[in-house]
């Protein structure tokens, strides 16, 4: 589904042979539109935001602010809401070591699983140097690859839950609607990694109700240098800021400064505000498309996608069956890095390693994975290319 728009797909012929890319979970190609917007933004609108009192800064603090309203409106948020980081990565660390530092105790509990991407795992660490509380972890079920015994978790009362929406490895969509739920009748925040659900599912924060929901643009067809980070309107106004500097004040003095409302306070410094302009029409082009049309279209080949890849001799799928394209894998005994350089030779683009997430590496007791993941620029051709040649390569062994 309109693979035309994406130039990389005509451009790029290593080996003489036309790019298989099926490596979305890790960055997504980006449109022309996309591409055009950085000359067309850099050729008649660049200045520094908020700072200028002249016309073409007020051109661009009003197309940057306007990507604030077209973020909060495509997860149904405020545009209060919505704070610009440079990724999901950093999205996490901001609540981490503001919200959750303020409110954390040495003897509460934060609860991940063990599906969580390193972004979700690392920060909670660092703090927990500090701080001394409890990190536990969900386990997975090994059969349908879901979330386990959530309920007996809650029972000890976590103070924070943060868990990813849609796993990078697995494939499996969490049922965070349930979790904040459950999560309410016991006073516990949380927080949702929403980095590969951005690009997959129509996201809707009042309907979730959750207190956070991160994600990053270059994973939706955007710029990378570019991440959202939704927090509650009530929540954010209360937190201190991370980084201080530039524009996040409204006043300083020798001694005290005082900080603008959220969510300017967390934008320190010059923002990356030429990126999440063009961000803006990644946005335009997934809302023209249509998510719902994005998201049938992709379980549609991911399906396709699953049955192919059960049919290749030797192979094993950790993950079920799953609507978002993203299957990892081992074929027989060899090595993921071999599968990736040999379908390399082919320029067939796919992940293979810890996909960050070594505690779910290790619950699978595996040491690295080969991974597909599909966008919806990917075709039926892509996935039987790869089929085939994955069935040559166990062949091989
Ligand atoms: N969480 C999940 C589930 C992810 O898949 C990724 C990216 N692989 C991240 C977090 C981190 O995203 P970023 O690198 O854009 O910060």
């Amino acid at each position: 589904m309109n693979k035309k728009d994406f130039p990389i797909f005509k451009n790029t012929k290593f080996y003489g042979k036309n790019l298989v890319y099926l490596d979305n979970a890790a960055t997504t190609q980006k449109p022309q539109i996309v591409i055009d917007e950085f000359s067309r933004f850099y050729e008649n609108f660049n200045a520094n935001v908020y700072r200028g009192i002249y016309r073409l800064s007020e051109e661009a603090t009003s197309m940057y602010e306007g990507v604030r309203e077209k973020s909060a409106k495509f997860i149904n948020a405020k545009s209060n809401e919505i704070v610009f980081t440079r990724n999901t990565t950093e999205s996490l660390n901001l609540v981490v070591y503001t919200f959750a530092k303020s409110i954390l105790k040495k003897t509460d509990t934060v609860l991940l699983s063990l599906m969580e991407h390193h972004s979700n795992i690392v920060p909670w660490q660092i703090l927990q140097k500090e701080i001394g509380f409890s990190i536990k972890y969900i386990d997975i079920n090994k059969e349908n690859f879901s979330l386990e015994n959530v309920d007996s978790l809650l029972e000890i009362k976590p103070k924070i839950i943060s868990l990813t929406y849609i796993s990078n490895v697995l494939g499996t969509r969490n049922d965070i609607k349930d979790i904040v739920k459950k999560a309410r009748k016991i006073n516990a925040f949380v927080i949702v990694d929403a980095a590969q659900a951005a690009p997959h599912i129509q996201i809707d924060v009042k309907s979730l109700d959750c207190d956070f929901l991160t994600f990053s643009a270059h994973k939706m067809l955007g710029p990378t240098g570019v991440g959202i980070l939704y927090g509650k309107e009530e929540l954010l106004d209360k937190m201190p800021p991370l980084l201080g500097g530039g524009e996040m004040i409204i006043s300083v003095d020798k001694n005290k400064s005082v900080y603008k409302n959220a969510p300017f306070k967390f934008e320190a410094g010059t923002v990356n505000f030429a990126d999440t302009i063009v961000f803006g029409k990644s946005i335009d082009y997934i809302n023209k498309v249509g998510m719902n049309k994005i998201s049938l279209y992709i379980k549609e080949l991911s399906f396709y996608l699953y049955e192919n890849l059960v049919k290749i001799n030797g192979i094993k799928i950790y993950g079920a069956k799953n609507d978002f394209g993203i299957y990892s894998f081992s074929i027989k005994n060899i090595h993921p890095h071999d599968i990736a350089t040999f379908l390399d030779e082919e320029n067939i683009a796919i992940r293979a390693g810890h996909h960050c997430a070594q505690p779910l590496m290790k619950e699978l007791s595996v040491y690295a994975l080969s991974r597909i993941s599909l966008y919806f620029y990917n075709t039926q051709e892509d996935i039987d290319k790869v089929s085939l040649s994955l069935s040559k390569i166990s062949d091989l062994f």
